[in-house]
């Protein structure tokens, strides 16, 4: 990560201009943030989700009533799917690495994903598939499955047979 979040290209949580914003629809400088119950339609995983926000905080033009959909908009929508499908927090899934002792990139390589992907799923930009939460949790459950899976070093007859039981 970043050591100094303010120079990330993309614009930071906590870090957005004050408001009111001017409206990139209405023109007025009349959006402030609110708090609403909102729902969300949200396809993920090949299907479509339908969930309710309670408590949403959105910026929202007082004069139109046009939403702003930012980063941290989406961020507190993907907590909120993450939530309604029970799939791993970013917090489960940062003290689960620190549980098992292994940095972003290791356990990104063993598992053979990009570091990228990890990273967007602790920062909340994105969330996982049920099929990789399972992976994570199989991993992060499993000593064996950790030494399975050993990223360039894996063992290529690895699930080709039953696995012979190993000594060590
Ligand atoms: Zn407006």
């Amino acid at each position: 990560m970043h050591a100094d979040p303010a120079h990330k290209s993309k614009r930071p949580f906590g870090a957005e201009r004050r408001f009111p914003w001017r409206c990139r629809h209405c023109g007025k400088s009349q959006v402030v943030l609110s708090t609403l119950s909102y729902d969300a339609e949200v396809r993920h995983d090949g299907r479509d989700y339908t969930f309710t926000v309670p408590k949403l905080n959105i910026p929202v033009c007082r004069a139109c009533g046009k939403k702003v959909f930012t980063e941290k908009v989406d961020a507190q929508i993907n907590a909120a799917l993450r939530s309604h499908l029970g799939l791993l927090t970013p917090q489960e899934i940062r003290a689960a690495l620190e549980r098992v002792n292994l940095t972003q990139k290791e356990a990104a390589e063993r598992l053979g994903i990009a570091e990228a992907t990890l990273s967007r799923w602790l920062n909340e930009t994105q969330i996982q598939s049920r099929a990789l939460d399972n992976l994570l949790r199989v991993f992060f459950a499993f000593p064996q499955v950790r030494k399975a899976l050993g990223g360039q070093e894996q063992d290529r007859q690895l699930g080709v047979a039953d696995s012979q039981r190993t000594t060590a």
